[in-house]
């Protein structure tokens, strides 16, 4: 049986860059299931669909084929063959992936593509359901977070040179609406599964967290394994 690894936690928490390193570290491969959602947004924005409008989202969501590839250890989305790594990363694809990932068809077609992956390879998968809908039998679950400021400042800090006009109270605004909304959707909200561990990296360097996240890997490895 493959080893899966779920992290999950609000915007910004610092859980894709932790899980990243945590599974270059172990030779798994890392499978950022936010960005399969933004590059679902970024094909309705493309189509002018309104992403609020859950019909038209929903009839259209079967027409965008998302898959993921790896080039140089470095995970890459292909929206209908075109890779759209760099697309997904704007503010408005942010929000407009807040609102269409509540749709149960969309939730649907993504959820049974991150369970493929997730039953063929050793993951590190991050997220917002992972631990709670996705593999609900994972090896490992993490809920990775920190506070609202904490999570701006570092966003603010990597922001691109696209939107360096962008304050931190923006950045900060943003990172709690989106979470809001991720939070009080119906389908597979945010929230920390039961048997997750609760790691909070308000006052950790990213180090840190990535030294307590190898920790939490070798101990579910150790466990997992035939005592051989
Ligand atoms: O992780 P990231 O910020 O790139 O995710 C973008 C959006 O995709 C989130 O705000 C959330 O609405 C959605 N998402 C989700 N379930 C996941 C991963 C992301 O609903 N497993």
């Amino acid at each position: 049986m493959p080893m899966n690894i779920a992290i999950d936690g609000p915007a910004g928490a610092g859980k894709s860059t932790a899980a990243r390193m945590v599974a270059e570290k172990f030779g798994y491969i890392y499978v950022d299931t936010g960005a399969m959602y933004r590059a679902m947004a970024l094909y309705m924005l493309r189509e002018e669909i309104d992403p609020a409008d859950q019909g038209a989202v929903e009839a259209a969501c079967e027409k965008a084929d998302i898959s993921l590839e790896y080039k140089d250890g470095v995970q890459q989305v292909l929206l209908n063959g075109e890779n759209v790594t760099a697309e997904i990363r704007t503010p408005e694809v942010s929000r407009a992936s807040s609102a269409v990932s509540a749709y149960g068809a969309v939730r649907a077609k993504l959820v049974e593509l991150q369970r493929k992956l997730a039953g063929r390879r050793d993951v590190v998968m991050d997220g917002r359901d992972i631990g709670t809908a996705v593999l609900p039998n994972a090896d490992l679950k993490v809920y990775l977070t920190a506070s609202a400021h904490v999570r701006a400042l570092r966003r603010f800090k990597e922001l691109p040179a696209g939107q360096a006009g962008v304050s931190l109270d923006e950045v900060e605004a943003e990172i709690t609406a989106r979470d809001k909304q991720d939070m009080e959707r119906e389908i597979s909200p945010l929230k920390r599964a039961e048997d997750a561990v609760l790691l909070d990296t308000s006052d950790m360097s990213l180090e840190e967290a990535v030294r307590e996240l190898e920790e939490l890997v070798e101990d579910a490895g150790s466990r997992g394994c035939c005592g051989c």
